[in-house]
């Protein structure tokens, strides 16, 4: 029997050209295309009929290129789905899944932690169109009891927005295994498919913001959601009635960035964690929110589940009202670390996070100052020197 290959191997392999003339580029050439012409029409029902069975078939601009398919095949690989679309960002993405699985009447349960822009998408966009939506604690014990005749999702993020707690997808799975009509969807931004795959856990619907760690270097955006086998057509459909597209350029850019995936991930973890460790001995920080520290409530869950971590978690600063310190006052002293929302590219972010107006239930608070770190590619002993000398300015009260 043929050995399986692995997975690193798969991301240098997969989705390449195919030989033409004994030849090929390395890489899936840029398809910019509106018109796609054939040759004859025999040939245009042929691929227009692969098109309708749900194959990646190049009949027109907006059905996908070359260049998206061949994307789409490297993430459907990392996610271990049927099926992937791409999206022209991640929160398109996430839009998507609402808009293709959701209608009027029907409730969906949305975890409490959830990246910001989805509560507003909720509060702005679903209410109008007479879908309810209820958040529930990412600690909630008993999440099959909140389940209603008429709820047709769950969405879920693990680990949450800032807070960083992470959710057992299979327990999700679990409490519904009577109700095939729910579908579960798990943004997977922070695993990027590389380290944690929710499809695997009983997740139908996988999102993951291509902006993040696939593109990995802060200059492109891009969104994906794969589907199993269940949520495949429902999500071609969406993506066909709503003429979603994304353009060969940012499908190659992402593509490129995807090739390195597995050795830029685990040296983001890796700096993360021995920075994420000196921190943790700081006196001015109360807490580090990061489930690879033991410290963490979801130490064990991460251990368990998970086979790496991203280069992204949160810092609690000791509380800032009690004695008047401003969190700008340590932020704004940082020198290697630009200030900026995003992450997942090979530079170090700080981000102060105030989560007023973002949390619906009490438990998921946090009473200091927060602020979330991207650590970058840096070397880990300068970005630890940085901290400590704007900690020190903080501490001392220096504006
Ligand atoms: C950044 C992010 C998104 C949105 O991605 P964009 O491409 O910036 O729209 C969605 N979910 C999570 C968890 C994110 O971090």
């Amino acid at each position: 029997m043929k050995r399986p290959l692995n997975r690193d191997t798969h991301i240098v392999h997969l989705a390449r050209p195919p030989y033409q003339d004994g030849r090929r580029p390395v890489n899936p050439p840029v398809v910019r295309a509106s018109t796609v012409d054939f040759e004859t029409l025999e040939a245009m029902n042929q691929a227009r009929s692969q098109a309708v069975r749900g194959e990646q078939s190049f009949i027109y601009g907006v059905r996908g290129t070359p260049t998206s398919f061949a994307l789409e095949t490297l993430i459907s690989h990392l996610e271990n789905g049927a099926g992937t679309k791409l999206f022209s960002s991640g929160l398109e993405a996430i839009a998507a899944v609402f808009l293709g699985f959701l209608k009027p009447g029907d409730d969906v349960l949305v975890v409490d932690t959830v990246y910001a822009p989805v509560r507003a998408l909720l509060n702005r966009f679903l209410a109008d169109r007479q879908i309810q939506f209820r958040f529930y604690s990412p600690r909630e014990p008993d999440l099959g009891a909140l389940v209603k005749p008429n709820t047709r999702m769950i969405y879920t993020e693990s680990p949450g927005s800032v807070t960083m707690e992470l959710q057992d997808v299979s327990l999700v799975a679990a409490a519904i295994k009577d109700r095939p009509d729910i579908v579960i969807a798990c943004d997977n931004t922070w695993s990027s498919g590389f380290c944690y795959r929710p499809l695997e856990h009983g997740a139908d619907l996988s999102i993951v913001a291509g902006t993040k760690y696939l593109g990995g270097h802060s200059d492109v955006l891009m969104g994906s959601v794969t589907a199993n086998e269940k949520t495949l057509a429902s999500l071609n459909e969406t993506v066909g009635l709503l003429g979603m597209a994304v353009s060969a350029d940012d499908c190659a850019l992402v593509l490129r960035g995807a090739r390195t995936l597995h050795i830029r991930y685990p040296a983001h973890a890796q700096r993360a964690l021995a920075v994420a460790q000196w921190l943790e001995g700081h006196d001015e920080i109360v807490g580090v929110l990061y489930p690879p520290l033991p410290s963490s409530p979801d130490h064990d869950l991460w251990h368990s589940q998970f086979e790496g971590a991203a280069g992204l978690f949160t810092i609690e600063l000791a509380d800032s009202k009690k004695n008047n310190r401003h969190v700008s006052g340590f932020v704004d002293h940082l020198k290697l670390f630009g200030i900026g929302a995003s992450w997942g590219g090979f530079e170090s972010l700080a981000l102060p996070c105030d989560l007023t107006g973002l949390r619906s239930i009490e438990d998921s608070r946090h009473q200091g100052s927060l602020v979330r770190l991207h650590i970058g590619l840096e070397d880990p002993r300068d970005l630890i020197a940085d901290l400590d000398q704007a900690l020190a300015k903080w501490a001392a009260g220096v504006k």
